[in-house]
């Protein structure tokens, strides 16, 4: 049998085991109440990208919603290596989602001590050489309906749905978000434009947008190869006019964005410093993953 025909192993509340075997309950709070947090670490070379951030993340996304989280960075990172091999992935993601648990019934108002449910299972995918990567993407405006915690990453993913879904309907990728005329960021992933100019603009972080670990991380570049960005709102009528446009993510990296609206960005290519930047991204990621 193939490797792609077997089963995955994957981590459920301790134990790994085959997918087919990891089961959870009906009450699960994260099935009933989307009371859950998630993180998305991405893998090159079988090894780990940026994740010391990603853990940091999710703290802070446990810290809010007054969720336990049962795993040191040690333990965590141990069960995410022991994960790849098993599953003997080179290039992809794990996913690791953290519930509030299951306390045997439904019931909106939760109680401390029950045990969370925690599950991390591996994708592969082809990050570095993903043909969006080098082709761009595009994306639509989509009016951004999410709630006002948009900085805890939480499973609560219905308007991301909704919205893929609406800008696969219209031949597009993704979405680019849109709150008081300005846009916040994009389906999964932080949006970026870059002026006539050359200096790269997106949204300052607050309870708006997911602080993204690749974003923190572009930042750091961004200063290091003397590449000015700056942090503030930007509309949708001034993406369509951008020199460039790009967004970022733990699955995608940067991906350039081709189009709005079916408008083309600049000339309709990738632009150069998306391109730039994707490559100094990855290369610093190499560097540094573990
Ligand atoms: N914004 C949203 C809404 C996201 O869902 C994501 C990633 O899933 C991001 C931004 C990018 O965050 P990161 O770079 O940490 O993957």
């Amino acid at each position: 049998m193939g490797l792609e025909t077997m089963e995955r192993t994957v981590y459920l509340n301790g134990k790994f085991l085959p997918e087919s075997q990891a089961n959870i309950s009906i009450f699960d709070r994260g099935f009933l109440f989307a009371d859950a947090v998630y993180e998305v670490t991405s893998v090159l070379q079988s090894k780990l990208i940026d994740n010391l951030g990603h853990f940091h993340r999710l703290e802070r996304s446990c810290r809010e919603l007054n969720l336990t989280l049962p795993l040191s960075y040690q333990e965590l990172t141990d069960i995410q290596h022991t994960l790849i091999e098993k599953n003997q992935l080179h290039e992809g993601g794990i996913y690791l989602q953290l519930t509030r648990g299951d306390e045997g019934d439904r019931d909106f108002t939760y109680h401390d001590g029950v045990p969370p449910t925690i599950v991390l299972f591996t994708q592969e995918r082809n990050l570095v050489n993903s043909p969006k990567a080098k082709k761009g993407i595009k994306v639509i405006s989509y009016a951004d309906m999410r709630w006002r915690r948009r900085d805890i990453k939480t499973t609560n993913l219905l308007p991301a749905c909704m919205a893929k879904h609406a800008a696969h309907a219209a031949g597009a990728d993704d979405v680019w978000l849109i709150e008081n005329g300005y846009v916040t960021e994009g389906g999964s992933n932080n949006a970026y434009i870059v002026t006539q100019d050359d200096k790269i603009v997106t949204r300052p972080l607050s309870n708006d947008i997911l602080h993204g670990i690749t974003r923190a991380s572009l930042m750091k570049l961004a200063q290091e190869f003397d590449i000015e960005i700056e942090e503030r709102h930007f509309t949708i009528d001034e993406a369509y006019a951008a020199k460039e446009a790009f967004i970022s993510s733990a699955t995608t990296f940067v991906w350039p964005v081709v189009a709005i609206d079916d408008k083309p960005i600049g000339d309709g290519q990738p632009g150069l410093i998306a391109l730039k930047l994707r490559e100094i991204y990855i290369n610093a990621a190499l560097a540094a993953a573990e």
